[in-house]
């Protein structure tokens, strides 16, 4: 049977037909009987000896009494039929309403599960006291997304312990190689060359280790304030003024005052996330421009570049860590690999969304909406 069909609907055709067939079968024998009593009073009296010469007298005797049972047996088939009709479709209205009281629980389990999020896995779900099959479940889906939780808490620890572990070594590096470099110890130039690598290579490091953290430190961030967007998106585009030009690409802002409830920090830092990227993947001598579009009740922000733009079945998966369209492109123009799935997380945290579109013409366009209430 086809998926779309629900349970409830499933469950009353099977009663249906079970129903129609046991109906029909108790009418064709109701019917057979009836005949055959029909048939029994139809059927010519025993006659004495005596008057069995006076045949005609005993067959016009008969004949009236099959006139009124023909069209009685008519009236009962026709009559049994309907009501066997009306039982039937009696019968299936009750099953669909059984039915649907039965599977509220089930339904309200569902609605329960639907809204649920990685940041609540581990708050569980109310058993109801009924002790049957859906309790069972709610009690195995308790026990999983606990399982679940644990295992995100873990994963998340390492992470931050991880991450805490390679900041220090990561800039006592820094340091050292700073020391270094204004000692005046790079006297030849494979020494030079070989400091650059280092001081290139260890700033992508501590990128990476800031943006682990971030990651996994946004639960704990305070994201209920009023911030203005306007004033972040200017701040934002201020502070990218610089790597633009160093591209030649052109940063336009065009944007209405309008506010979000969340944390000004994140926010400003996911868009810039988008803008760093639009100006890497954009084309040479292009422009990234960044607008707000007021929809109802949340503030849309695209992120419009003339770049190379996103293969259509890869606009998902960019949102994952350390997705690269293009590996070695991406190495090369530096990056974490984990600035989209930033955006998307910081995103998440103020109820909003990330997606991508093919701009108008060339490049990407990278629109976060977030919710004007939080
Ligand atoms: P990265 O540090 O590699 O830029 P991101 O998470 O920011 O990591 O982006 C993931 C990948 O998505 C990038 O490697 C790039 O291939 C692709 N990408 C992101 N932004 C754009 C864009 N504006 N235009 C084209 N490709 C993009």
């Amino acid at each position: 049977m086809k998926q779309w069909i629900s349970l409830r609907v499933r469950v009353t055709l099977v009663c249906g037909v079970v129903l129609a067939i046991c109906c029909l079968l108790l009418t064709l024998s109701h019917n057979y009987y009836a005949y055959e009593m029909a048939d029994a009073i139809e059927a010519p009296p025993l006659q004495p000896a005596q008057a069995v010469e006076n045949v005609e007298t005993t067959e016009s005797a008969s004949a009236p009494m099959a006139t009124i049972t023909y069209p009685a047996r008519a009236i009962y088939r026709t009559q049994s039929l309907i009501a066997m009709g009306v039982i039937v479709a009696a019968g299936c209205v009750l099953v669909y309403w059984l039915t649907g009281n039965a599977l509220a629980p089930l339904r309200r389990l569902d609605q329960q599960i639907r809204v649920r999020t990685a940041a609540d896995l581990d708050t569980p779900l109310p058993v109801p006291s009924s002790g049957d099959e859906i309790a069972g479940l709610t009690v195995s889906f308790n026990e999983m997304s606990g399982n679940l939780s644990k295992a995100f808490a873990q994963q998340k620890r390492f992470s931050q312990c991880a991450a805490h572990e390679l900041k220090t070594p990561l800039s006592v590096l820094k340091t050292r190689m700073a020391l270094f470099r204004k000692k005046g110890l790079c006297n030849t130039p494979e020494v030079a060359a070989l400091l650059e690598v280092l001081e290139e290579q260890t700033d992508r490091l501590s990128q990476l280790v800031n943006d682990l953290l971030a990651l996994t430190n946004l639960d704990s961030l305070e994201h209920s304030a009023v911030v203005k967007v306007d004033e972040l998106l200017s701040r934002a585009v201020e502070s990218l003024q610089i790597p633009a030009r160093e591209h030649q690409i052109t940063l336009h802002l065009r944007a209405e005052p309008c506010t979000v409830l969340g944390n000004s920090t994140l926010l400003e830092r996911a868009v810039c996330n988008l803008i760093e990227n639009a100006i890497k993947y954009n084309r040479p001598n292009g422009t990234v421009t960044v607008e707000t579009t007021a929809a109802e009740r949340c503030v849309k922000i695209h992120v419009t570049d003339e770049g190379i733009g996103i293969p259509v079945e890869l606009q998902e998966q960019i949102f994952e860590p350390f997705f690269r369209v293009d590996r070695s492109r991406s190495r090369q123009l530096g990056g974490s690999g984990l600035g989209l799935s930033l955006v998307r997380a910081i995103a998440e945290l103020h109820h909003g969304t990330i997606s991508v579109e093919p701009a108008p013409g060339q490049g990407s366009r990278f629109v976060l909406t977030i919710p004007c209430d939080g």
